[in-house]
């Protein structure tokens, strides 16, 4: 079985990261995508809704879809959780399958910020995403990769959807373009603070639980 293991705040999730997921899952053949809403961190920003909102926004999001499922691995400990503590909770638990961490572009350039980050890539595959706003050629400032500039501008510009780079610590890395959908949550959030509406960045029973949550309001 392949998994693609999908992390980040998804404060909210949006059609971004559901799109993204769904091409992923096609293109490199995934049975199905976890998605890990992030716990709240002790010192929580006022712009981060709780992360059991957060959870309950990501299911809704993905309600009628097999394929996808939330985990509140993260998401119910009281403690921050850090990435390679999930990964090796994941690969306990789904002993007999590949994981593929699933980030964009972004994301993987800040590995090296993470904790423990030379254990992490050593420990899953990884599904990087191309997102508006990331050229691919930014990876070359990864420590992680090997790879030919110009392998990197030919994917940029061709048709071509995967790219397929081995990691210095010998784990797969798949570089994916997908549909840019140039969509995040804190346009969504300053959006919804200013008044204005948010209505088809986001499946709509998420946008109906910001509204009866009273989320992302400004604060008086
Ligand atoms: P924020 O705007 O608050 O930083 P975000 O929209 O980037 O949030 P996250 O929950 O931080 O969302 O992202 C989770 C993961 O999804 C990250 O790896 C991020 O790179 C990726 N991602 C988010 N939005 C998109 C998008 N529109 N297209 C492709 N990948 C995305």
């Amino acid at each position: 079985m392949r998994i693609g293991v999908f992390g980040g705040t998804f404060n909210p999730i949006h059609y971004g990261h559901l799109r993204a997921a769904e091409e992923v899952k096609e293109a490199l053949t995934f049975d199905k995508v976890l998605f890990v809403p992030s716990g709240t961190p002790p010192l929580k920003t006022e712009d981060l809704a709780d992360s059991l909102d957060r959870f309950e926004m990501a299911r809704l999001a993905m309600a009628g879809n097999r394929a996808f499922e939330v985990l509140d691995i993260e998401c119910r400990k009281p403690q921050k959780s850090y990435t390679v503590e999930t990964m090796e909770a994941l690969l306990k638990l789904y002993g007999h399958a590949e994981l593929f961490f699933m980030l964009g572009i972004d994301a993987f350039l800040d590995i090296p910020n993470w904790w423990m980050p030379e254990k992490l890539v050593s420990l899953v595959n990884f599904a990087v995403l191309a997102r508006p706003g990331c050229r691919l050629v930014d990876l070359l400032e990864s420590p992680y990769i090997d790879v030919e500039r110009s392998n990197l501008e030919l994917l940029e510009k061709d048709s071509r959807e995967i790219l397929s780079l081995k990691l210095k610590s010998l784990r797969e890395a798949y570089l994916v373009k997908i549909t840019p959908l140039d969509i995040s949550s804190s346009d969504i959030r300053r959006l919804h603070r200013a008044g204005q509406s948010i209505k088809y960045l986001l499946p709509e029973n998420v946008e109906s639980f910001i509204i009866s949550h009273k989320l992302y309001l400004p604060v008086m």
